[in-house]
């Protein structure tokens, strides 16, 4: 194929993956966003399959082989995007994230060997890429699945430390390095396919090492960071296949991977590299004393409270989510407005699972978009609220954050729940938040817990508004 032809494509391709990024800045333009990158990738994937040749439509096994594969990944991928619950979504883009990276690899390796096969010593410029997508790609694969298994539970979401810790990172740090370098100036195929395999295995520990020292609280900004070092070896491997359109779609996931990150560390209050190797959230709180009881109250008492109330804040967390609460919330805050009451949602950067996930379920729930507040703002509010709801969410209102100094939490910016005048914790029982630490807010003289799931408590709530 002409190369102008091809180059012209890619770059209509780049320009939709820009757009399509761009539209999922905004949750309404968010789906058709998805659908305008997902058209650009097909058209990356079917010039590329025709320049390059890899479809021979004279050979049956060419295309054959190709069109399994493609159907195996398509229904694997269709049947778990279908079946993967909201809730269950961080831990999803974090098993996408380490296939890239484990792709990325496995396509760096398999160029090597080939070369190897062929007896074509690649350049130094085109060892080096092969060696960047596979250090990069291993510590992708398995530090995304370590954080998978943080998030699916299957590991306990917090930091596991142990003495000299820092230094055994370091050393298989240094090791991989070292061993990449090696790899590029190596002259002949035999070391350095040797060279090669040694790198893969230290990448791949690398990621696990990596990820381990970092608290639950933390993994946000773990999984926008791994999602940026997929972007980053799949560029690479642009530079491995001579692609310029996995080039840049690879540089446009690391960037704005890259952006994420930092938004999510100033969210938090904290820099990336205290996020990486401070061991963040490893123990609870030596200092934090939490006195007083957690004082349960019916939603009959609630009710009476929220008749009465002018300024109503709620703050929904990740057990909204669970609850799937959102839309009996929209109703409850209806019927709050009606009763003369003003209502805001009080949004915290990391709460949920993922960037944005109030914004979203709120927005599925028509939640109107002046009364969500930033963290800002809704704590200017809420130094002045009535009552403030606290629908399953823990960690970003937890004022250890901001009181105890001895807190692993303490300066992560919270939703300042505990200032307004009665405090609603809407939760299930006594489960610690995702970091794993107790909260303070529970247990002040000002909060009263309304156990149960928090969609079954504000449908409860709407009755007895309803009944009145
Ligand atoms: P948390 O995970 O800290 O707490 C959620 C609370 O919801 C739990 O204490 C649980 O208590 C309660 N809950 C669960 N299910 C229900 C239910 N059905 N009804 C009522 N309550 C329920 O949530 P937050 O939103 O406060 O904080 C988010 C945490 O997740 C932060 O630590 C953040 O760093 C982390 N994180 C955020 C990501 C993001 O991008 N936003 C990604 C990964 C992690 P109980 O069991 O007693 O009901």
């Amino acid at each position: 194929m002409n190369p102008a032809f091809v180059n012209f494509i890619y770059i209509i391709a780049s320009i939709l993956f820009i757009l399509g990024i761009k539209m999922l800045g905004k949750a309404e333009t968010a789906r058709r966003g998805n659908i305008v990158s997902s058209v650009g990738m097909l058209i990356a994937v079917v010039i590329t399959l025709f320049d390059k040749k890899i479809i021979d439509c004279s050979d049956p096994t060419s295309w054959g082989l190709l069109a399994g594969g493609l159907a195996v990944g398509a229904i694997i991928g269709a049947v778990v995007a279908k079946k993967v619950k909201m809730t269950a979504m961080p831990e999803m883009v974090a098993l996408l994230n380490g296939f890239g990276g484990l792709a990325s690899l496995l396509v760096a390796a398999a160029e090597y060997y080939f070369d190897s096969v062929k007896g074509q010593m690649p350049s130094d410029f085109s060892k080096f890429a092969i060696i960047a997508t596979i250090f990069i790609g291993g510590v992708t694969f398995t530090g995304s699945v370590y954080a998978w298994g943080k998030l699916s539970g299957k590991i306990s979401g917090k930091a596991k430390v142990y003495p000299g810790q820092k230094t055994v990172n370091a050393v298989v740090a240094m090791l991989t390095i070292a061993a990449s370098a090696v790899f590029v100036v190596l002259g002949d195929f035999q070391s350095g396919l040797g060279t090669m395999i040694a790198v893969i295995i230290l990448s791949l520990l690398l990621g696990i090492v990596a990820v381990m020292p970092i608290g639950g609280g933390d993994m946000p900004v773990v999984i926008s960071l791994l999602n940026s070092l997929s972007g980053m070896a799949a560029s690479a491997a642009g530079f491995v296949l001579h692609n310029n359109v996995l080039i840049v779609a690879g540089c446009l996931v690391g960037a704005s991977g890259l952006i994420l990150t930092v938004i999510m560390c100033k969210s938090m209050n904290r820099t990336l590299s205290n996020v990486l190797f401070s061991g963040f959230g490893a123990t609870g709180s030596k200092s934090q004393k939490l006195d007083g009881e957690m004082k349960p109250m019916s939603t009959d008492d609630a009710y009476f409270v929220l008749e009465a109330a002018q300024n109503v804040v709620f703050i929904p967390g990740y057990g909204m989510a669970v609850a799937q609460a959102q839309h009996a919330v929209k109703e409850l805050a209806e019927i709050l407005e009606n009763n003369g009451a003003e209502v805001s949602f009080a949004i915290h950067p990391v709460a949920g699972r993922m960037p944005g996930h109030m914004n979203v379920l709120l927005a599925e729930a028509d939640v109107p978009y002046e009364q969500l507040k930033e963290m800002e703002e809704a704590n200017r509010i809420l130094e002045t609220a009535d009552v403030a709801i606290v629908i399953g969410a823990n960690d970003v209102v937890n004022p250890a954050a901001a009181e105890d100094k001895g807190s692993p939490i303490y300066g992560m910016p919270i939703i300042e729940a505990y200032k307004a005048k009665t405090v609603f914790a809407l939760k299930r029982g006594k489960g610690a938040g995702f970091s794993g630490l107790e909260n303070g807010l529970f247990f002040r003289p000002n909060t009263r817990m309304i156990y149960g799931d928090a969609k079954a408590t504000i449908n409860d709530l709407v009755a007895k508004f309803k009944d009145k």
